[in-house]
């Protein structure tokens, strides 16, 4: 399919993990995609395999000069018209463990990063006749855990922030949606160190016995990126396994 034939992209967090899958699965879709992370190397290194259809740009979603010259540089692309708001960091400590030095520290990436990113898009979105933003938020925007009082307070956040750019975009033709991933098989659910194999076992009580793979959610994404979403926006995206739905219970009877 080419979904996104014409459209260009910014991916934040792209060279690895969902994002990576996000680049390589909207540029399938036709999109050119400027990938932007704080990991030169293998950012760089994608662009490369992806010939034409990419760039890269060093990108920390925290740093406001970081967003304006990655803006830039994507009209080389062409016309900008997808922001995909992917790049986040974890965090696990209970409240009295977290500092408020750890609290601003994921405030400023998770939270902020998609706050610029929404921010330093809208004009060349609104000059362009309008776009979709897609902000990457997770399951724990929708409940929580214990130890995630930071993470999950920004993933909240990105959730209430997605609604409200909806709001005041809609009339630009300015699509906001937020995008809510289970677990995902990456370097952030610790697949450098367990197999999948394993991350599977986190998840025997889920509709969906396993771990979820990048792909599954990127091509959510692609989806809300494309015109086939023309009439969402301000609304939550879930590929969870069913997590947020319930979990099964074997004392229960069942099929
Ligand atoms: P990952 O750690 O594999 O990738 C995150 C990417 O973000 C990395 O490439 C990293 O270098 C980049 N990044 C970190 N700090 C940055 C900064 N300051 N500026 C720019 N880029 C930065 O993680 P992932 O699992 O691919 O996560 C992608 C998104 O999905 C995140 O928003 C994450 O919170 C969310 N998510 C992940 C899971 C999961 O189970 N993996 C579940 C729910 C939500």
């Amino acid at each position: 399919m080419a979904r996104l034939l014409g459209k260009v992209a910014i991916v934040t967090g792209g060279a690895r993990g969902m994002g990576e899958a996000t680049v390589r699965l909207l540029v399938e879709e036709g999109a050119k995609v400027l990938i932007t992370d704080v990991l030169d190397a293998p950012g760089q290194a994608l662009a490369d395999e992806l010939g034409e259809s990419a760039a890269y740009s060093r990108l920390d979603v925290s740093k406001k000069g970081d967003w304006e010259a990655a803006v830039k540089k994507s009209g080389d692309l062409g016309p900008l018209s997808i922001l995909v708001n992917n790049a986040a960091i974890i965090f696990q400590k209970t409240i009295m463990d977290t500092t408020e030095e750890d609290f601003m520290k994921i405030f400023s990436i998770n939270q902020l990063g998609v706050f610029l990113g929404m921010q330093s898009v809208f004009p060349s979105l609104k000059a362009n006749g309008g776009g979709s933003i897609i902000n990457v938020s997770s399951i724990d925007g929708l409940q929580s855990k214990n130890s995630l009082v930071a993470y999950s307070s920004t993933k909240w956040a990105v959730r209430g922030m997605t609604k409200a750019a909806a709001m005041e975009m809609g009339k630009f033709n300015i699509r906001v949606n937020s995008v809510h991933p289970g677990g995902v098989f990456t370097a952030m659910h610790g697949s450098d160190f367990i197999s999948q194999e394993d991350a599977d076992k986190f998840y025997h009580s889920h509709a969906i016995p396993r771990v979820g793979l990048p792909r599954e959610v990127a091509a959510l994404t692609a989806f809300l990126a494309s015109d086939e979403a023309t009439y969402s926006t301000g609304a939550e995206f879930i590929a969870d396994g069913g997590w947020s739905a319930g979990l099964v219970n074997d004392s229960l009877p069942q099929l």
